[in-house]
């Protein structure tokens, strides 16, 4: 149905179908500019213990794009990864979490702080990733267990030869190592025991189910998970905790540490520090 009429200017008959490829093209060229000027920047939300003392943060990826404001990274990553710019989108993210976590080293407070950060699927099985952490923190002069990769299971999943192995390589470094929406893929608990993660976040969507018809079950999973990560020695964080009840729920079932708009929203670096 498309007929070629030259570099970048497939035409398609489909209006609809035509104007969302418009559309990707767009944004594919739009964050293409981004990443060669400083059009992203990186937001932190805090992670609290059992006593609400912030012990770390999520670093989170913001587009300040030139006419569309703030975009979300649900919107850019997808395209990110198709288009291949998630590998410098990626590095750029490692080393500005690596450089925040230098700095923080200068404030008393912030000595111990843990920066996790988002990592994808094909940046996570480039031949060299480990040597790109490694990297990263050397050249940042910065303790490596400061430093933690979140990864998804669809991602280990992709390769797991692959995975497991730059896993160890990762752990034999010191960085730490986070299982990120934890209970939504397939196969979660049986690999857990395998895998060498130091922590598991339970994905935000049972964490707010608390309240809905369907909860109870919803608890249970939770309830299973604390349990298990508690066995294998994993640190257990839930994600999206968004109001005291379901932190209480969340306590009650012996959950250690939490992220959420209740405890703090996305903030940039400074106000972050002002904030803690
Ligand atoms: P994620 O890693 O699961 O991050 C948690 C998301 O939940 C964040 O959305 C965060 O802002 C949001 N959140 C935190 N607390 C609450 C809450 O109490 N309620 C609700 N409803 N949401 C909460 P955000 O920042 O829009 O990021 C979305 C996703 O984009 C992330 O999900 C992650 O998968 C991806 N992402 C973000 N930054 C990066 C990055 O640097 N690299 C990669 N590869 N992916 C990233
Ligand atoms: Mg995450
Ligand atoms: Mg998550
Ligand atoms: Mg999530």
């Amino acid at each position: 149905q498309a007929k070629a009429t030259g570099r970048n200017s497939i035409r398609f008959y489909n209006p609809a179908l035509q104007a969302t490829m418009e559309k990707r093209f767009r944004m594919e060229s739009d964050l293409r500019n981004a990443i060669g000027g400083n059009g992203f920047f990186l937001v932190y939300q805090n992670q609290v213990d059992a006593k609400g003392i912030t012990v770390g943060s999520e670093a989170l990826l913001r587009w300040r794009h030139p006419e569309k404001g703030i975009i979300s990274p649900i919107e850019f990553i997808p395209v990110a990864e198709d288009t291949g710019l998630i590998l410098p989108l990626g590095h750029w993210v490692l080393k500005e979490a690596c450089l925040q976590l230098r700095q923080w080293q200068r404030h008393e407070a912030f000595r111990e702080h843990v920066i996790s950060i988002n990592v994808s699927a094909k940046q996570f099985h480039q031949k060299d990733f480990v040597d790109q952490v490694q990297k990263a923190v050397d050249g940042h002069e910065i303790s490596p267990d400061l430093l933690k990769l979140e990864l998804t299971e669809s991602l280990v999943l992709e390769d797991i030869e692959d995975s497991t192995c730059k896993m160890q390589q990762l752990r034999a470094l010191g960085i730490q190592l986070s299982m990120d929406d934890f209970g939504t893929g397939y196969s979660s608990m049986a690999y857990l025991s395998r895998l060498p993660f130091d922590e598991v976040k339970i994905d935000k969507s049972f964490v707010q189910s608390a309240g809905h018809h369907h909860a109870q079950r919803d608890w249970i999973i939770i309830e299973g998970i604390i349990g298990l990560a508690k066995n294998l020695r994993i640190r257990v964080i839930a994600e999206g905790v968004e109001s005291e009840a379901q932190h209480a729920f969340l306590v009650q079932l012996g959950c250690q540490y939490f992220q959420g708009y209740y405890f703090g929203r996305p903030k940039d670096a400074e106000t972050f520090a002002h904030a803690s």
